[in-house]
């Protein structure tokens, strides 16, 4: 009882999210499963979503439409029919190769349908249905389309990040009226910053964009996203280093996908972190 005593008494380690009383344990109980529910619904239009980020990731970059044409095959050009064109299935149907050429069908496709279905169940089960749910799967959308350009080519295209982070700051801003918004985009693309003037190979101006982003849509816990984004990130750095010696160095790794998974894990278990972190800081 001491502990959320000093919780509540410290605006710092402040849940944002009441404490549930003793007394709604059955009600939280099946809170917790009509968003299961939900969640197992939201998987299929979430498969969908992914589809539909597979298109903005392969056409942003070479700045065509994202509505028209209809899906191609990369290689042979033939227009994709829709029973080829089923995320997932489809892919398992075809083996993983195209209808008419049998060209490869990259792996990273289906893994961003998987991923991004993933992650809008995991946002109607962590949120329920709610506005917060919402802007939290739009923000998942955009960094697995941002990190599958990344991937690819290298880039984090401005016409995602800069129209994804007004939104994300509009509405949670709206939704939670407070400066945190605001305040947690500039610290954390600051930051990034300072690190990519102090060490211009690590890292790009499209990381710092990004971390406009991350702060606009985690708030506080954008502290949280960067320090994981940052220790994932390493681990590559590490294993090239010890292949490839000091050519490690020249190659490049992209360092979107890793602030990705620090913005997953922050968006989920931030403030759980966060007060963890905090409190052995207080003993
Ligand atoms: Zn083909």
């Amino acid at each position: 009882m001491q502990v959320v005593a000093a919780m509540e008494l410290n605006p710092l380690l402040r849940s944002p999210r009441p404490l549930p009383s003793l007394n709604s344990g059955t009600e939280a109980a099946d809170k917790k499963r009509v968003n299961a529910a939900f969640a197992a619904v939201a998987f299929a239009p979430g498969l969908a979503l992914g589809s539909f980020l597979n298109v903005v990731a392969a056409r942003v970059p070479l700045r065509r439409s994202i509505v028209r044409p209809p899906s191609a095959c990369m290689a042979c050009e033939r227009e994709i029919k829709w029973y080829d064109n089923v995320p997932l299935l489809s892919y398992a149907v075809l083996r993983g190769r195209c209808r008419h050429c049998q060209a490869r069908i990259p792996l990273v496709y289906p893994a961003v349908e998987l991923v991004t279905a993933l992650l809008l169940a995991g946002c109607v089960l962590a949120f329920g249905l709610s506005v917060e749910a919402a802007v939290a799967a739009f923000f998942c959308a955009a960094l697995v389309a941002v990190s599958a350009i990344d991937l690819e080519h290298r880039i984090i295209p401005n016409r995602i990040v800069l129209p994804a982070t007004v939104v994300v700051l509009v509405a949670n801003t709206a939704r939670d009226l407070s400066p945190e918004w605001a305040l947690a985009a500039l610290v954390g693309s600051g930051f990034l910053l300072a690190a990519a003037l102090v060490y211009p190979a690590g890292m790009g101006m499209g990381d710092v964009k990004l971390a406009l982003l991350m702060g606009a849509a985690l708030g506080r816990t954008v502290s949280v996203a960067l320090m994981v984004g940052m220790l994932a990130a390493m681990i590559p750095g590490i294993v090239l280093l010890a292949r490839h010696g000091s050519k490690a160095r020249k190659m490049g790794i992209p360092f979107g996908p890793f602030l990705a998974i620090g913005s997953v894990v922050a968006l989920f278990w931030g403030h759980d972190i966060l007060h963890a972190y905090l409190a052995t800081l207080r003993n």
